[in-house]
């Protein structure tokens, strides 16, 4: 495998660097895979496959419903001996990436490219430069189970259409639930500067269709304007809304270590109305809910569907077809800190540094801990670079992964 690179002095950079070639040959391969979410990730999911096959590991690959896309996981077991032997520690990451239409590039986006201390691609920071690294030592990590050193499994999992809702994941768990694989601990590797994140607050996002009557503007009386009424609700999501920011704002209830640090709710688009002089029959409105990790959906849900009730018997009342249609669009649930202790301290350990931090985006982690596996997340690359144009990775931050890594091998081997 050869580096792509965009200036002659690329190789010479590497080579001066000691930069690890391994790692960085792994991304380069991974970026080569256009795993847009829209498209099949099958390609890259063989290729990983093959590899492990070639290591003596199996592999078990759970479908999508079309089944063109493909959830990859694989053990490295520990010997019968071993303290965890069903249990074990899962290195977490997703396969597919952002789209790239729109976006101005320098180089092309699905060819690995060096410039100066930075490889460019798409996914080159979330997350194809963590599950490069997870890669590269996986032969390490079977060369310890063979000779019987290893004391807990280490298990790779990666996932199809997390960029498009967390999708894949939960077939993932419901595997190991099935196959009575409990793990330890999870760390998701998404780019995180390889800082450790310990929680990050849940998504729910809904699609709110409001179906009133049509009539002349001249004749409000006949019709049924499902903008006005779109709007009343609209006006109650923005009210919960500000309760919340002075609940948990005032911090008995909030948590001051997240940027924004009460639960969110925001109306992010509305549709509506044909002309002026025409009463609409149709309003259409999305917003999402971003939970802190100790409050839940329903917490904000059966108000807003207690005052959909309420405005639909005033609806109804004059014409019985019109009524507000709630829909969940997505739904991430939010990564606790609560039982992660031990994996914290055992991450802060390796790293040196015991900062904990939470973030507001969602992650898989949010699935992970709800099957009961404490998370973190600890990446290389920054989340700044993520879905842009452009989008690259500090190669000094594959080092660090790397160096992570090993740490973490050493730490399940057998001393
Ligand atoms: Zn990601």
């Amino acid at each position: 495998m050869t580096i792509q690179s965009s200036n002659d002095d690329a190789s010479q950079v590497l080579a001066d660097a000691h930069y690890p070639t391994q790692s960085i040959d792994w991304l380069t391969r991974l970026i080569g895979f256009d795993t847009v979410s829209r498209h099949s990730n099958l390609a890259l999911i063989e290729d990983v496959k093959a590899y492990c096959e070639q290591l003596g590991l199996s592999v078990d690959l759970t479908f999508n419903e079309a089944k063109n896309k493909a959830n990859l996981f694989v053990t490295v077991p520990a010997g019968a001996n071993a303290d965890h032997v069903n249990h074990g520690l899962v290195l977490s990451g997703h396969t597919d990436v952002v789209p790239v239409d729109g976006q101005d590039w320098t180089s092309e986006p699905f060819t690995a490219t060096i410039r100066g201390d930075k490889l460019y691609g798409r996914g080159a920071c979330d997350m194809k430069g963590f599950i490069a690294c997870a890669l590269t030592m996986l032969p390490q990590a079977v060369k310890l189970s063979n000779a019987g050193q290893l004391r807990r499994p280490l298990h790779l999992a990666l996932s199809f259409d997390e960029e498009i809702g967390c999708l894949g994941a939960p077939l993932i768990l419901a595997d190991l639930k099935a196959r009575g694989i409990t793990p330890d601990y999870c760390i998701v590797g998404e780019p995180t500067n390889m800082a450790m994140v310990v929680a990050h607050k849940g998504i729910a996002v809904y699609r709110c269709r409001v179906h009133g009557k049509s009539a002349h503007s001249s004749l409000i009386a006949q019709g049924v304007n499902a903008i006005s009424y779109a709007s009343r609700l609209v006006g109650y999501v923005d009210t919960l809304a500000e309760e919340l920011s002075t609940r948990n704002g005032a911090l008995e209830d909030g948590d001051e270590i997240f940027t924004v640090p009460y639960s969110t709710l925001s109306v992010g688009t509305i549709h509506g109305g044909t002309a002026t002089n025409i009463v609409p029959n149709l309003c259409e409105f999305t917003f999402d809910y971003r939970n802190l990790p100790h409050m839940t959906q329903d917490d904000v849900l059966e108000p807003i569907q207690a005052k959909i009730a309420e405005l639909n018997a005033q609806m109804q009342a004059r014409a019985p077809e019109t009524g507000i249609e709630l829909m969940q669009e997505e739904s991430v649930p939010a990564m606790t800190d609560n039982d992660s202790a031990e994996l914290q301290s055992l991450i802060a350990a390796l790293t040196g540094d015991d900062e904990r931090h939470k973030v507001a985006y969602a992650t898989e982690g949010g699935q992970f801990t709800n099957a009961g596996i404490p998370t973190i997340i600890c990446g290389p690359g920054s989340i700044e670079q993520a879905h842009k144009a452009d989008e690259y990775v500090e190669l000094n931050e594959i080092v660090r992964c790397d160096g992570f890594l090993q740490k973490l091998l050493n730490s399940c081997a057998v001393n």
